[in-house]
């Protein structure tokens, strides 16, 4: 089997994604006062509290409570008031007391939930979904838990590949990171595509960016996703034996390690062998993974509460007031902008979905309601088609907020067509001038004049004797060709909407 589509006719894959966020927006560690940066000069901060020597004590960071109660509200869980936190035995050299503190089996947030919105040709791949009135697929993802735990050193593998300990001459470490606020949310085994799990770590990362807890650099890895998927066959209800994927440090590949695992599995099954339960590595430059490690167990880690730490038992009062911080989320946004700017269920989402599209949608908009269909079409179009291309954020790119906003108005007023709105734009990043001298300048107006319209729609008409008998014997698809035709006799300029009216009312005249 080689792609997807083949596996999934006879296998379903069951993904479930384990996410690690650091709290990057708080100033200092989880447990002491050292400053909460761990990209500073190596080793520079560092206490005897992050350090493990003996006899120095951990104190909450209370802030950090904070976020993670702001991140479970925020993904519809239960905040649990009693949790505690757990000492999880190792040793390795990337955390020098030789446990991380992490929380038991009662975690701050348990049983939430994400909705996701599921293209329809994902959908399709997807036994079990949900289809809303209006046409659009949902997919409920369970959120097992988010715990509280505290992030290990950085070790620098010199001389090995990809900086991974396999050829290296020696290591290095860097404590700086021991002791990072962490918080790790656990998804239930709902995914069923590399597509779900790619959406649902999007949708995440926008949450956790609207609430502002981090800033979810998966290319810094303050943002890390591992990633457990198995295969069973269509229709089977036990789940097959999984393998996880670990720090897959970008959507894509998360996204391709997934699909290569999925079919590599599939392989190995359809060959009669047997899956085993291990940690793998993907490899983005060789496209594979290879095997890390054999399954451990929960009983090799001796996990056990941390005695240096009471229990909690959080008040209604500060669970209600780290509510009145929950800002609108993308859903609220996208339902929002539904409502009042009557925009398509998609553009809505996809605008919703990225904090930074929205906030620029939002500068441009202003009070210029009337012009909200043509700025969503021009942002989620022109300008994301542009910034894709050139591999840049809207921030790195010297389009403002007026431009765009002028030339939505341009454009929502029936000045300019849309595809004069696409010339415009291309000379708006060349030239770095705006909307409405450009067009001025080039005399790119619109011809909305019904006179000059009433002749080209005659020109065309006169010209393609075929096309109009094909009309007239009820093709109605046709009048597309003949609105080409006069936009063409238009250089481009006419008003399609008139032109496709006119074009009608003369027809229907013959
Ligand atoms: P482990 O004990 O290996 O850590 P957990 O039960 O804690 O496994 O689950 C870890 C992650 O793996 C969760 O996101 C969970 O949804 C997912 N998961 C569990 N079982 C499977 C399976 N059979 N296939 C795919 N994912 C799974
Ligand atoms: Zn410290
Ligand atoms: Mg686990």
């Amino acid at each position: 089997m080689k792609t997807l589509s083949e596996v999934f006719k006879k296998y379903e894959a069951v993904i479930g994604l384990e996410i690690h966020t650091e709290l990057t927006s708080l100033d200092t560690k989880m447990f002491c006062s050292c400053k909460n940066s761990s990209t500073d000069p190596v080793n520079q901060n560092v206490c005897p509290v992050c350090l493990g020597m003996p006899g120095a004590l951990p104190v909450p960071n209370k802030d950090a409570i904070k976020s993670i109660v702001l991140a479970g509200l925020a993904t519809n869980c239960d905040i649990e008031k009693n949790s505690m936190f757990y000492r999880k035995n190792y040793f390795y050299p990337d955390m020098s007391k030789n446990y991380q503190i992490t929380q038991g089996p009662v975690a701050f947030c348990m049983r939430g939930h994400l909705d996701l919105d599921v293209p329809t040709k994902a959908a399709q791949e997807r036994v079990d979904i949900d289809k809303e009135e209006d046409g659009s697929y949902i997919a409920h993802i369970g959120i097992t838990r988010i715990h509280m735990e505290e992030d290990a050193g950085k070790l620098n593998h010199i001389g090995g590949v990809d900086g991974r300990i396999a050829g290296a001459d020696h290591s290095l470490i860097d404590y700086n990171r021991c002791g990072v606020p962490l918080i790790e949310l656990v998804t239930e085994p709902d995914l069923r595509t590399p597509e779900e799990a790619r959406l649902f770590m999007q949708k995440l990362r926008e949450i956790f960016l609207t609430i502002k807890i981090s800033d979810c650099s998966m290319e810094q890895g303050s943002m890390r996703c591992d990633g457990n998927v198995s295969l069973r066959k269509r229709g089977a209800k036990e789940f097959g034996v999984k393998t996880e994927l670990k720090n897959m440090n970008s959507f894509k590949n998360l996204h391709d390690g997934l699909e290569y695992e999925i079919i590599r599995q599939a392989n190995v099954l359809e060959e009669g062998g047997q899956v085993y339960q291990e940690t793998r590595h993907w490899e983005p430059s060789n496209k594979r993974t290879v095997v890390m490690r054999t399954k451990e167990t929960a009983d090799d880690y001796r996990l056990f509460p941390d005695p240096d730490l009471a229990p909690y038992d959080l008040s209604d009062e500060f669970i209600d007031s780290v509510r009145e911080f929950l800002p609108e989320l993308p859903d609220q946004k996208r339902d929002r902008y539904i409502a009042d700017y009557g925009l398509s269920k998609q553009d809505a989402s996809e605008l919703a979905g990225s904090l930074e599209q929205s906030s620029f949608f939002e500068e441009a908009l202003g009070d210029k309601k009337e012009i909200a269909k043509s700025l969503a079409n021009i942002i989620l179009n022109n300008l994301a088609g542009y910034l894709n291309a050139e591999g840049l954020s809207i921030s790195e790119s010297k389009i403002s907020a007026e431009s765009i906003s002028e030339l939505a108005e341009l454009l929502s007023s029936d000045e300019i067509s849309s595809k004069q709105a696409k010339d415009v734009f291309a000379i708006m990043i060349e030239e770095d001038e705006l909307p409405r001298v450009i067009v001025e300048e080039r005399g790119m107006k619109q011809v909305s004049d019904k006179g000059a319209i009433v002749e080209l729609v005659k020109e065309v008409i006169a010209k393609s004797p075929d096309q109009v008998q094909q009309y007239k014997d009820g093709n109605q698809k046709i009048i597309g060709y003949l609105v080409g035709q006069a936009m063409k006799a238009s250089k481009g300029q006419g008003n399609p909407k008139l032109i496709n009216q006119t074009l009608r009312e003369e027809l229907d005249k013959l």
